[in-house]
C-alpha cells in the first residue's frame, strides 16, 4: 500500500511538474508571440517602438524668426518662434508614424508656407497675426493639448519624431527665382498630382502635374461615397440650384471631360455644366478623380486619392522615403524646378 501510495504521490508530482513545464512553454510561446507582434508593429509604423523616455530635441535656430499665430481655439494671437510653429503644423498635417524623410519634407513645406505669409503678409487672418490655426485657411495646427490628447502616453515619442524632422531642416524653405514658393500639399494624389490652374486660379511653373507612384497601399487611396437618389437630388438642388428630372439619374448626370491627370474636369447636371472641383466641394468628395456608378438604389462616386491633388502628395512622399529618397528628392519631385534655401530672422524684417 505504502509503495502504491508513494507511486501515486510521485505520479502526482510528475503531473504537476508537467503542468509547470507546460505553463513555462506556454509562457515562452506567448513571449515570442508578443515579441514578434512588437517587431511587426515596428515595421508597420516605419518607426521605433514608442516608449515614453525620449526627450524631444530642442530646436535652436541661430537667428530665430518670430511669428504671431492666431489660435482659433484660444481665440487669441500667440507669439512663438517659427520652428515651434512648424512642429505644431507637422504634428497636425502628417501622421507622425510616416517615414522621417517624409516628415522632413512636410516640415519644409510648412515652413515655406509660413515664410511666404511672413514675407508677403498675404494671409489676411485676424488683424495683427501672420497666420492662423485653421486648416482651410492657413495650415492645420495641433496645440500641445491636442497632441497629448491624440498620442496619450506615447506623446514624447511622437512629438520627438516631429521635432527631429523639424530640427533636421531648421530654416530650410523652397524658393523659385529667389522667392518662397506658394505651397500646396494634399494627403493622397491617387497616382498623379494636378496642375495648379486646374484646381485653383493661377498657373505656377513649380506646381505641375507629376506622377506619384506606389500609393495604392496607402490609406485613403480609394474610397466609395454613396448617396440615395433622393439625397443626391437634394444636395444638387441645394448647392447648385439645379433640379434633376425624375427617372434614371444616369440620364441627367454624366461626366463631360477629363484633365490629362485623369481627374474629372466637368460634369453635366441636367442641362447645366459644373466643374468637378465645385461638385467635389458640394458633395464633400475625397477627390475629383472619380467614376460614377448608378444602381437602382444609389449613386456611387468611386474616388481615387484624397485632397485637391496639387503639390506634394503626403502618401507619395511616404512611399518615396520608404524607397530611399531623402526630403530633397521628395520636394524636387513634387515641386518642379525649385531650390532649397535657408532663411533666418535677417530675411524677414
Ligand atoms: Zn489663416
Amino acid at each position: 500500500m505504502a509503495h502504491h501510495s508513494r507511486a501515486r504521490f510521485s505520479l502526482r508530482r510528475r503531473r504537476r511538474g508537467t503542468l509547470y513545464a507546460n505553463c513555462l512553454l506556454l509562457g515562452l510561446i506567448l513571449l515570442f508571440f508578443i515579441w514578434g507582434m512588437a517587431l511587426r508593429g515596428r515595421e508597420q509604423l516605419g518607426a521605433d517602438v514608442p516608449h515614453g523616455s525620449i526627450t524631444p530635441p530642442v530646436i535652436t535656430a541661430a537667428n530665430p524668426i518670430s511669428v504671431r499665430i492666431f489660435d482659433h481655439e484660444l481665440n487669441q494671437i500667440v507669439p512663438m518662434d517659427l520652428e515651434t510653429y512648424v512642429c505644431h503644423v507637422v504634428a497636425a498635417e502628417m501622421p507622425a508614424s510616416y517615414e522621417m524623410e517624409a516628415l522632413k519634407a512636410q516640415a519644409v513645406a510648412a515652413r515655406t508656407l509660413a515664410s511666404e505669409a511672413l514675407l508677403e503678409g498675404s494671409r489676411s487672418c485676424t488683424a495683427g497675426s501672420d497666420m492662423c490655426t485653421r486648416a482651410d485657411h492657413c495650415q492645420a495646427y495641433d496645440s500641445e493639448t491636442a497632441c497629448r490628447d491624440k498620442w496619450g502616453s506615447e506623446y514624447n515619442f511622437w512629438w520627438g519624431r516631429v521635432t527631429e524632422a523639424v530640427a533636421a531642416t531648421v530654416g530650410v524653405i523652397m524658393t523659385y527665382e529667389g522667392e518662397p514658393i506658394e505651397v500646396f500639399y494634399h494627403a493622397v494624389s491617387g497616382g498623379r498630382t494636378e496642375d495648379v490652374e486646374n484646381v485653383f486660379s493661377q498657373a505656377l511653373p513649380y506646381l505641375r502635374s507629376v506622377s506619384s507612384e506606389g500609393e495604392e497601399q496607402e490609406k485613403n487611396f480609394q474610397r466609395q461615397i454613396s448617396y440615395s437618389p433622393k439625397d443626391f437630388r437634394e444636395k444638387i438642388r441645394r448647392y447648385f440650384d439645379i433640379t434633376l428630372p425624375g427617372g434614371n439619374l444616369s440620364d441627367s448626370v454624366r461626366i463631360l471631360s477629363y484633365y490629362d491627370s485623369g481627374r474629372v474636369r466637368e460634369v453635366r447636371l441636367n442641362n447645366q455644366t459644373v466643374t468637378a472641383v465645385e461638385l467635389r466641394r458640394a458633395l464633400g468628395l475625397p477627390s475629383t478623380q472619380f467614376r460614377i456608378i448608378f444602381t437602382a438604389s444609389s449613386v456611387v462616386f468611386d474616388c481615387q486619392g484624397y485632397g485637391h491633388g496639387v503639390g506634394m502628395s503626403q502618401a507619395g512622399a511616404n512611399v518615396m522615403a520608404r524607397e530611399g529618397s531623402d526630403f530633397r528628392d521628395i520636394l524636387t519631385h513634387y515641386y518642379t524646378g525649385i531650390s532649397l534655401e535657408t532663411i533666418d530672422a535677417s530675411n524677414v524684417s
